[in-house]
């Protein structure tokens, strides 16, 4: 099998497994509980908070609260923020192109009486600096915005835009690094707040955090025990909390060697790939090279990805949270892209698990089919 649809999901590493599995078979003790067992998982945890800031070279200015994962943690920055801020101004904005746990939370704002903005960006996958100047304010409260786009792969102009919001104070900048953690080398402490996922970098679903400057002040979403300072109840996850860790530290310190063997594959594929007037790949100035997406011009992608899938190769078409919808993709929508375009584009995206030689596989096996579905897609 070959699996290049990372951006979906990644493959536990075996580190994070044996970590897990060994928390979870002897560190069960509920780490709010005050006898020692409980006490030493609660250190451990915040020890583990120290180490995460670290590896993403954030500062003690920032603090880390573990959650269920990205949805969770881009619900909680930006719910819990636009509630416990709103007093101080009702203007908040994004970008065309966000995930939808970004999109879906500012409509449900939207709804609630926020006055919301959502960005354009250019050809590029970048912002007009220009048109964010004219309509950030001083009633704006929250900008978010992802660092690196989860179906195409672009890089967004983000040290452009911190810039700007640093001249806001009340305004805050949060950014989903989903995509962006382990795919492309990025300065985490441009954001105020920024939200992580295990298992996009070789970790578990089901954990991930939000880690956010400790200045700033949220509601939580849910009420309960009042662990995380209240932010998030719930009894803490220990296992996944030391899995998440063992994932990040692998990801961190393993990002040039990976980014080098992915920029070959990349490579070869892109060039064995641009002359076929079957596909126009969608390439970008700043872009990761984890993730390649192309618009099949006279095929439809879901044709194609179930016709990879039964030659045991995995991709996307759009991401994996839409491809079930056959919606047009919002991100190529907002990129200009027509409707059918916006239709009939697969993703690949990959991880330090594959191999030029799976490239060489997905080329021949990808032409073949390519060849052999005939006819107009619709
Ligand atoms: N944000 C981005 C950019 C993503 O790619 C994803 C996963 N597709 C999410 C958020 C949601 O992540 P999780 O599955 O951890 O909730």
């Amino acid at each position: 099998m070959i699996y290049f649809d990372n951006a979906s999901s990644t493959k536990p590493s075996k580190e994070v497994l044996e970590a897990y599995l060994n928390a979870a078979e002897n560190n069960y003790e509920n780490p709010n509980s005050i006898h020692k067992l409980g006490m030493k998982n609660f250190n451990e945890i915040n020890r583990i908070r120290e180490k995460i800031l670290k590896l993403l070279g954030l500062d003690s200015r920032y603090e880390v609260i573990f959650t269920s994962g990205a949805t969770e943690s881009n619900n909680l920055g930006i719910i819990g923020y636009y509630n416990k801020n709103k007093s101080r101004g009702n203007h908040i904005i994004t970008t065309k192109v966000e995930h939808e746990s970004v999109l879906d939370v500012f409509k449900f704002l939207e709804s609630q009486g926020a006055l919301v903005t959502y960005l354009d960006v250019n050809k590029d996958g970048e912002i007009d600096i220009e048109q964010f100047k004219k309509v950030i304010n001083k009633n704006t409260i929250l900008v978010s915005i992802m660092p690196v786009n989860n179906e195409l792969g672009f890089a967004l102009n983000i040290d452009e835009i911190s810039k700007v919001v640093r001249t806001f104070p009340k305004c805050s900048l949060h950014l989903d690094c989903a995509q962006t953690v382990g795919k492309y080398k990025f300065d985490y402490s441009l954001g105020d707040m920024l939200t992580i996922s295990g298992h996009k970098i070789n970790g578990l679903k089901g954990c991930g955090a939000l880690i956010k400057l400790k200045k700033i002040n949220l509601n939580p979403l849910f009420y309960g025990g009042g662990q995380e300072n209240g932010l998030r109840s719930g009894t803490l996850d220990y296992p996944a909390i030391v899995a998440l860790h063992e994932a990040l530290k692998i990801t961190m310190n393993s990002f040039n060697e990976n980014y080098k063997n992915i920029e070959v594959l990349r490579g070869y594929l892109v060039e064995n790939l641009k002359n076929n007037d079957e596909i126009s790949l969608n390439i970008f100035k700043n872009q990761t090279p984890y993730i390649l997406n192309m618009d099949l011009l006279n095929k439809k992608a879901s044709v194609v990805v179930e016709a990879l899938s039964n030659e045991g190769i995995m991709v996307s078409s759009v991401s994996a949270c839409n491809s079930k919808k056959e919606a047009p993709s919002h991100v190529l929508l907002a990129l200009g892209k027509s409707d059918e375009e916006a239709r009939n584009a697969i993703r690949l995206s990959f991880n330090k698990n594959n191999t030029l030689e799976e490239t060489k596989i997905f080329i021949q096996k990808f032409n073949m089919i390519l060849e052999n579905i005939k006819g107009r897609k619709l």
